[in-house]
């Protein structure tokens, strides 16, 4: 095992490791709807790195807890796994929501006071007056990952005890998690903070933590703020929905070249393997600065990808990706659509930049989202209907 095996605990960024994780899951999954509130080390699956970067696909994921059980026994696991494509398809059709954030932060990097940053400083080191807070802090520093149970918590102390801005704490999660994503950890702050779902904030409380770390930690009266209010209202979650026109099925796309990039390590359709494949690496990832275990992560599920495809040229800037078309005579590529975030600015730019060069670069969706993310218009349990209802037939 390498040292960054034992660091990330959940396994190497490798699609076969993610699929063998899988596939050992059937006593989780048979008790997630009782277990998953707990923070022991399997009463959840700890997949997400792999579902993040695709490596195991949200559709293998269902389709291996429909060996586990009939809807009715995993219901409470499908939902959170679509929970997730919930939130990335709410964010589809308001990324001003993701811009805001990202402003936040600058203004943020601008004006922080010296006390501020200090105090600041001591939450993300580890260094305040709570020990539990401070432990869940190195778990994060050293291992990329917190229990869904314990970011709840760590949410909520950060914003209503510790009084800190939500946005940096959002940013020390997206920096620090193997699975950080812009859609799930922006919009799970927000939800915390009572900003995106009107009237509702999540308060931490000590019997709730004492309970459900099996007394692990037991926090003292009153040390939480279990009084709080939300957060003022930002009036972003009512922010019009405006969904972008879906892309082509992946699958019934035959491309002539493709376009790799990190967001999407996951098996190609056939039809895109043996064609001509440049990776597209982003190192750019505005007001952020991820640990060394995340890049690592991103940079070994890519390798993993890339290892399976065969040749892969790698291409860093607008002109190497002109200069490999030109060589092998492509004037069109192909990549899987990438959601609001790091990896789509970077790529909408590309494909700008490639226009003139009379270079054009397409996106397909995956079958998964272009069945779900039109549901996500408002609340997630409408959402929640209509997905439930399309679930339900595969488990027939
Ligand atoms: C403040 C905060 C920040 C978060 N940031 C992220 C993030 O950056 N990326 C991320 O993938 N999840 C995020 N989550 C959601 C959730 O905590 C993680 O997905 C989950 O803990 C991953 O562990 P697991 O694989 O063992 O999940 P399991 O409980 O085994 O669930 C299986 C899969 O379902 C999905 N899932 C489970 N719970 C949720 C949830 N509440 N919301 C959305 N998807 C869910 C994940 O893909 C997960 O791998 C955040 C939650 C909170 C409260």
């Amino acid at each position: 095992m390498t040292t960054n095996e034992i660091r990330w605990r959940v396994g190497a960024p490798i699609r076969e490791q993610g699929l063998t994780h899988l596939h050992s899951l059937s006593t989780v999954i048979g008790q997630y709807a009782n277990a998953r509130n707990h923070t022991g080390e399997s009463t959840t699956t700890r997949l997400s790195p792999y579902i993040r970067r695709r490596l195991v696909l949200e559709d293998e994921v269902l389709a291996f807890a429909r060996t586990v059980g009939n809807f009715p026994k995993v219901e409470k696991f499908a939902q959170e796994v679509v929970w997730r494509t919930y939130w990335k398809g709410w964010l589809e059709s308001r990324p001003g929501v993701w811009l805001a954030y990202l402003d936040r932060l600058h203004q943020f990097d601008q004006t922080l006071s010296a006390p501020d940053r200090d105090r600041l400083g001591c939450a993300t080191r580890g260094q305040t007056d709570l020990p539990y807070f401070n432990a869940w802090c190195d778990e994060l520093n050293s291992t990329g990952y917190l229990h869904n149970h314990v970011r709840m918590w760590f949410a909520s102390i950060w914003i209503f005890t510790l009084k800190l801005p939500w946005e940096l704490g959002a940013r020390f999660f997206l920096d620090h998690l193997l699975d950080g994503d812009p859609a799930a950890n922006t919009l799970s702050w927000r939800w915390v903070a009572g900003l995106q779902t009107a009237g509702k904030h999540y308060v931490a409380r000590a019997d709730n933590i004492a309970k459900y770390t099996g007394g692990r930690w037991v926090p003292k009266p009153c040390e939480l703020n279990e009084s709080a209010q939300p957060l003022p209202d930002d009036g972003l979650a009512r922010t019009t929905a405006n969904q972008p026109p879906p892309g082509p099925d992946a699958d019934t796309v035959r491309p002539q070249a493709v376009l790799l990039q990190d967001e999407d390590c996951g098996p190609l359709p056939a039809a895109w393997m043996g064609v001509p494949a440049v990776r597209y690496v982003v190192t750019e990832r505005r007001q952020h600065a991820p640990s060394r275990l995340v890049t690592d992560w991103i940079a070994g599920a890519c390798a993993d990808a890339d290892a399976r495809i065969g040749t892969v040229h790698s291409a860093h800037t607008a002109d190497e990706i002109a200069e490999w078309c030109r060589r092998t005579g492509m004037g069109e590529l192909w990549a899987f659509q990438p959601h609001t975030g790091f990896v789509a600015e970077a790529l909408g730019g590309l494909k700008t930049s490639l226009a003139p060069l009379g270079i054009t670069l397409r996106f397909a969706d995956r079958p998964h989202d272009l069945t779900l993310f039109p549901l996500a218009k408002r609340g997630f349990f409408p959402f929640w209907e209509g997905a439930s209802a399309k679930l339900r037939q595969q488990w027939q």
